[in-house]
């Protein structure tokens, strides 16, 4: 039987959810018996493939976040959101209660470990960032929702088992708190 391929990314966020992924430690080992990873910062493959499963970590803040997103979201058959960055906003949306020029500047210009004589803002090769940060579902389809920050890796992995037997995954309470 074929493998389930399965593609993961990372918007804006920390990892930290990916690294829930690979908390699967030997449960992870089993499930690569039935999965296989397209794209996904654990393979270091870049680009998308036609996929089953699309796992996003992190939300959306700046314009090639978005592209990654839609990207992403064009290429896999379901679509989960992993971790309270991609399902809320989480923390990266804690700058909305700046306006954009300041956090900027709060950025590139007077944090304790910026070196940038110039006090210039770069405008050039970097990604435009949006005046807020949202959570994924506000620009694209949603199928799959595993909340947590990060998220226990035994949400993960029923959620997994759940798509492999064919149904949409629908977490139960005691796998919404990590342990
Ligand atoms: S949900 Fe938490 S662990 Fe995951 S990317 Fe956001 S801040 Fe990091």
């Amino acid at each position: 039987m074929a493998k389930v391929r399965v593609a993961t990314t990372w918007l804006e966020c920390c990892s930290g959810c990916h690294m829930s992924i690979l908390d699967l430690d030997e449960k992870l080992v089993d499930l690569l018996s039935k999965i296989e990873f397209d794209a996904s910062p654990i393979t270091d493959i870049k680009e998308f493939g036609e996929v089953d499963v699309g796992i996003v970590e992190g939300s959306v803040g700046n314009e090639e976040q978005l592209e990654v997103l839609k990207k992403i979201r064009e290429k896999a058959k379901i679509l989960i959101a992993l971790g309270d960055c991609a399902c809320f906003g989480g923390i990266p949306a804690m700058r909305n209660f700046f306006n954009k020029d300041e956090v900027l500047k709060r950025v590139y210009i007077e944090t304790e470990s910026t070196v940038n004589p110039s006090k210039v803002i770069p405008s050039l090769d970097v990604p435009k960032i949006f005046p807020s940060v949202k959570s994924i579902d506000q620009f694209v389809k949603v199928d799959v929702y595993i909340p947590g920050c990060p998220p226990d890796p035994r949400a993960i992995e029923y959620a997994i088992k759940e798509l492999l037997e064919g149904k949409i995954p629908v977490l139960p309470p005691e796998l919404l708190s990590y342990e």
